[in-house]
């Protein structure tokens, strides 16, 4: 039985701080030895070259097109800490590509290292390459349109600071969030000022959902998925050569800088709507559940222009993103470009998204949207069409190898982002889920118990070693990753298996096209020579806690709760929050804590302060005990209840193993 401190010290200072936490990580990835490229790791680099259309330059023009002023330099946060480096990629100026990297992925990473403002066409103009997303500048009769403030303040107001050194200095007056990702209205607050929001100067934009989707997205994995999107965008990789060279929609995300919020004065909720906005018509289209839960493309008529949002990029994108999160919709996606490309494509001259670069011409627009609207609908038909024959997700992906027709041979449908392996097991998950339908897969044993057993089963460590090195001089390196992993997960500490399996990982890593792979497969590796990196401390978001509700706080609560330590200790506990009027009771029962409005009569406890000081004590602004001694915290009852239950917290480890038990 725990035993359980009585003092209200702490009880609540460690409540939300685990959630929200965004990542951050050492800027100086530790410099290490990395396998060079295998002779087949050449061949197959070598053959992408015979494969794809690399004498079409037309995406080199496109992303120079417009050019005023390059961005060459850092962003740095208020300590001077860099956040942002553009130049850390002046590598990638060279041809041909190295032998580590695919050569169609190094011809992305080329493009996305054009940083700096563009004129997309006139009044429309885009800063790119100062994070991982674009930042829309429109340019009004007296003020601005922004659409997406990218992830960081630090890095919107490098961005708007850029525009004004070369632009008339209007104010902004409407921002426009085209969906609920992070990178696309984190760095609000440098952008514009909450004050002007407050007092009616500046309107901000969002599809019907917003704060609902980003705070849900968000919260109650986040732990999980803030250490898997250090795999997924490289963040931990040096960059150069044999380390992280992009991330598919752009370079990478910003790292350690602020992340904000201003809650949506105008939310879009009819399919179609047009708003006047500084003289200018913004037809916005509704795409609920396409690369968001909530989002939206725009139409503006007078400049015969249509913003994507992040719905047709210069490559295909994520029906499940490799960092985790819900599954997608790759039918509903299809029917919504369509749906654009039937109402736009004759009227518009320029399409642009808030990642990559635009494509001018109505051909090219109609043909672009085309394409793209047939490569959703391709994976999602075609995955169907092969479940339909009793094929298990591995067998959809191996028997889809490449797009059908001309859409193989077109850039912008290549897997930089999204992959096609990745993707036609997300629609099987959609439609049937992860289990197979094999009832020898109903319940397997764990990674570990399984690694243990084929270890044994194969002749033991040395044997797996040995046919794992056979295979890599076949150049079979999947298959020597699979034996890679069973053998460090029966012998996480056998260090010629880690040597072998950080190099399988890095020959597969080197021969990706998709560089979320490539920076997974990498990261993967480096961790197995150097370790786990320590984490370097998080910064919690003021404006995400903020827009935390009181309804998440306590299902955030709920997640937190060790269950087994909980067992035994049942409590009811009143909450009220007084600024808000609202009332809620809690109920610890079978190790299992819910919530429910109102109060409880017979609560062991209650709990009466402000949602602003349980904010302020969640971000360490404010402990408990000053705020017991100032009366903002108000408690009654039996403290030693609350005391358990607090005591049966968890917080979450941020650098959890991966490639490794
Ligand atoms: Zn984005």
């Amino acid at each position: 039985m725990p035993r359980f401190a009585l003092s209200p010290r702490g009880l609540l200072a460690c409540l939300i701080t685990a959630c929200l936490a965004q990542s951050v990580v050492a800027a100086d990835a530790p410099a290490y030895i990395s396998a060079d490229a295998s002779a087949q790791t050449i061949a197959s680099n070598t053959a992408v070259l015979q494969h794809l259309p690399f004498s079409d330059r037309t995406d080199y023009e496109s992303v120079s097109k417009g050019l005023i002023a390059p961005f060459k330099g850092q962003v740095k946060d208020a300590s001077g800490k860099v956040i942002w480096d553009i130049q850390a990629y002046d590598f990638l100026a060279t041809d041909p590509a190295p032998a580590s990297v695919n050569p169609s992925l190094w011809r992305l990473a080329q493009l996305n290292a054009h940083a700096g403002l563009f004129e997309v066409s006139p009044r429309i103009y885009q800063v790119r390459g100062l994070d991982i997303a674009n930042m829309t500048i429109i340019e009004g009769d007296d003020g601005l349109i922004i659409i997406d403030p990218l992830t960081m303040s630090e890095t919107a107001k490098a961005a708007l600071d850029l525009y004004y050194r070369n632009r008339p200095k209007k104010p902004v007056v409407a921002v426009i969030y085209s969906h609920t990702h992070v990178d696309h209205f984190g760095g609000v607050r440098g952008v514009i000022d909450e004050a002007d929001v407050k007092a009616g100067k500046v309107k901000v934009f969002a599809p019907a959902g917003f704060m609902e989707h980003v705070m849900s997205e968000n919260v109650f994995a986040g732990n999980a998925m803030s250490r898997r999107a250090q795999y997924q965008f490289g963040s931990l990789l040096f960059r150069g050569e044999k380390g992280q060279v992009d991330a598919g929609l752009g370079k990478s995300t910003p790292s350690g800088g602020t992340i904000t919020l201003i809650p949506p004065t105008d939310l879009i909720d009819k399919e179609l709507e047009t708003r006047t906005i500084v003289g200018l018509d913004v037809e916005f289209q509704l795409t609920p559940g396409t690369e968001a839960p909530a989002e939206m493309n725009l139409y503006l008529p007078q400049l015969r222009a249509l913003c994507m949002a992040e719905n047709a990029t210069q490559m295909m994108h994520n029906l499940l993103t490799p960092r985790g999160a819900q599954v997608r919709d790759a039918k509903a996606w299809s029917q919504y470009l369509d749906n654009s490309l039937a109402r736009y494509g004759d009227k518009s001259d320029v399409l642009f998204a808030q990642h990559n670069w635009p494509t001018w011409g109505g051909e090219r627009i109609r043909t672009f949207l085309a394409d793209q609207r047939d490569m959703y609908a391709f994976i999602n038909d075609r995955t169907l069409h092969l479940l339909n024959q009793g094929m298990t997700p591995l067998e959809v992906a191996d028997a889809i190898k490449a797009l059908p027709g001309a859409l193989d041979q077109k850039w912008y449908t290549r897997g930089y982002y999204g992959s096609l392996s990745f993707n036609v097991r997300a629609v099987y998950q959609r439609y049937l889920g992860f289990y197979d339908g094999n009832p020898a897969n109903l319940n397997p044993l764990p990674p570990v118990e399984t690694a243990l057993r084929t270890v044994e089963a194969m002749g033991g460590g040395a044997a797996v070693l040995e046919k794992m090195r056979a295979a890599m001089a076949k150049g079979d390196y999947r298959w020597a990753a699979q034996l890679g992993n069973q053998l460090l997960f029966a012998e996480p500490d056998n260090n010629d298996g880690r040597k072998a399996q950080a190099e399988a990982l890095e020959q597969l890593g080197y021969q990706s096209e998709n560089a979320t792979w490539r920076n997974m497969y990498l990261t993967g590796a480096t961790e197995l020579r150097n370790g786990v990196p320590p984490h370097a401390g998080s910064s919690v978001s003021v404006d995400m806690v903020r827009a935390m509700s009181p309804e998440m706080f306590f299902d955030y609560l709920a997640i937190r709760l060790d269950s087994e330590k909980a067992v035994g200790h049942d409590l009811t506990l009143n909450w009220t929050f007084e600024d808000q009027n609202k009332d809620f009771n809690l109920t610890l029962r079978n190790g299992v804590l819910t919530h429910r409005a109102g109060l409880n009569p017979s609560a062991d406890a209650s709990v009466t302060l402000s949602k602003a000081t349980l904010e302020q004590i969640s971000l360490k602004q404010l402990d408990f005990p000053t705020a017991l001694q100032k009366g903002l915290v108000k408690l009654q009852g039996n403290g030693k209840k609350l005391g358990e239950l607090m005591a049966s917290l968890d917080t979450f480890a941020p650098q959890f193993n991966i490639v490794t038990p």
